[in-house]
């Protein structure tokens, strides 16, 4: 099975590389994929639908990394979607990883944030800002699902006020040395590497930050404990702790005090991979409802015939639709080079909210059911809950859209 699908997603891939990038207005308006794009989405579907699926309460249950799966989708190439090809990457594009994220986090929301970390908060701003020594050391083994990364911005102190981060970093001769904690960082117990934030300059606040790469385990890290998460508990979660932590001087990442912006920037694209999650979450506890409602039947007919349920089932859809367009649209956005901070702040924020809300929906439309293990709609609605606080809190999207707007209206 394994060969089959690294046959077929490969084959997708190569005919990608020759196709010309999604246009914006015509994908848009049509609201269809290029035949790329659709390809590589069955291809993930299947994965996902074999690989995922089955698997993923246990998963949860035994709050186990899937290690195996990870490296399948390493071969598969779905770790490094946008990365180009001379660093090891499946050289597609935003849109396509938009896909791939939703179906795989259909199977397993785990999985999906996983793969959303790797390819958007820790390849995303090497790619972006490394030097091209930095590109072949830090991007290339982390492709293949051998290792993977981790972004740590986050501190006990400070979440949405990133700018505000206490981490040390000083110069000492050749080296950089780390003091301080990072906060609540996914992938932590699995990953061979982190980009890092921390200040130089506390008088420069936000501008005092840069950021580092560091390698993973090295002396002077060491990791908190995993946290007991109500979602999402198949992926890791845990502080770093840098006590004298050294790294070599050229693993400062891009300029000095440059770090506040990658992070900005590295979460404009990141809040899509979280849109796209949330997406996947919304769109299995649909089809959790929707298989649910037809079979169940109540006063001599199945419970599809309520309007009651209809009703449901029709905003539960419209809300996912909608979301979706809008995490495309930012996608796009980004591969064709135009600006997209509101775009994916509005994608995150609409696909985050309506994957709590279709998630809630489909447990009152399994009653008794959607409350117990046995189904997965619990797990579908505690795994939901996490894409509103993550990458930006829905309170912080709001802001960064009204920012932006008013900035439009006042030119
Ligand atoms: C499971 C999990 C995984 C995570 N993974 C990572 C990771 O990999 N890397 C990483 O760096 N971080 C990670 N985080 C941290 C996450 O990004 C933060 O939890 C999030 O940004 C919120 O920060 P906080 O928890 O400090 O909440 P706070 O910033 O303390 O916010 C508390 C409340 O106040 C609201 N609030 C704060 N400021 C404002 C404002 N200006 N206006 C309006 N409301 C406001 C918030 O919206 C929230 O409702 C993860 C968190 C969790 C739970």
């Amino acid at each position: 099975m394994a060969a089959a699908l690294s046959r077929s997603l490969p084959l997708a891939l190569a005919l990608s590389r020759g196709a010309p990038r999604a246009r914006l207005h015509t994908v848009y308006q049509s609201a269809e994929l290029p035949q790329t794009h659709l390809m590589l989405r069955q291809t993930c579907r299947d994965f996902a639908e074999k690989e995922l699926m089955p698997l993923a309460a246990q998963l949860d249950r035994e709050h186990r990394f899937p290690a195996q799966q990870v490296k399948k989708m390493g071969d598969l190439g779905l770790l490094a979607m946008d990365v180009p090809e001379e660093y090891k990457g499946a050289g597609l594009d935003y849109l396509a990883y938009s896909i791939a994220v939703e179906e795989i986090s259909r199977g397993c929301a785990s999985t999906g944030v996983i793969v959303s970390v790797n390819n958007s908060l820790y390849l995303g701003p090497i790619l972006k800002f490394g030097s091209e020594e930095q590109k072949h050391q830090w991007i290339a083994p982390f492709t293949s699902g051998e290792k993977i990364g981790c972004f740590a911005l986050s501190e006990p102190g400070n979440g949405s006020d990133a700018g505000a981060a206490t981490t040390v970093a000083r110069l000492d001769g050749d080296e950089w040395v780390l003091n301080g904690t990072k906060a609540w960082i996914t992938n932590a117990w699995d990953a061979s590497a982190a980009v890092v934030f921390a200040t130089t300059d506390k008088a420069l606040k936000h501008r005092g930050i840069s950021a580092f790469l560091v390698p993973m385990p090295t002396p002077g890290l060491s990791l908190g404990k995993k946290e007991d998460k109500l979602g999402i508990r198949a992926s890791s979660t845990a502080n770093l702790i840098f006590e004298d932590c050294r790294i070599p001087k050229a693993n400062l990442l891009g300029q000095l005090g440059m770090g506040f912006k990658i992070a900005m920037q590295t979460l404009d694209a990141g809040r899509i991979g979280i849109a796209s999650q949330a997406l996947g979450i919304a769109q299995a506890a649909l089809d959790c409802a929707v298989d649910y409602a037809e079979k169940r039947t109540a006063f001599g007919s199945p419970i599809t015939k309520l309007q009651a349920i209809q009703f449901k089932l029709a905003d539960m859809a419209v809300a996912l639709e909608g979301a979706r367009l809008l995490t495309w649209r930012a996608a796009m956005l980004k591969d064709n080079g135009k600006p997209f901070t509101k775009e994916a702040a509005m994608a995150k924020l609409a696909a985050s909210e309506a994957a709590t809300s279709i998630a809630h929906q489909a447990i009152q439309i399994l009653g008794g059911m959607g409350y117990v293990t046995e189904m997965p709609a619990e797990r579908h609605y505690r795994d939901a809950r996490i894409t509103e606080i993550y990458e930006g809190t829905s309170e912080i999207q709001r802001l960064v859209i009204a920012g932006q707007l008013l900035k439009a209206y006042r030119g």
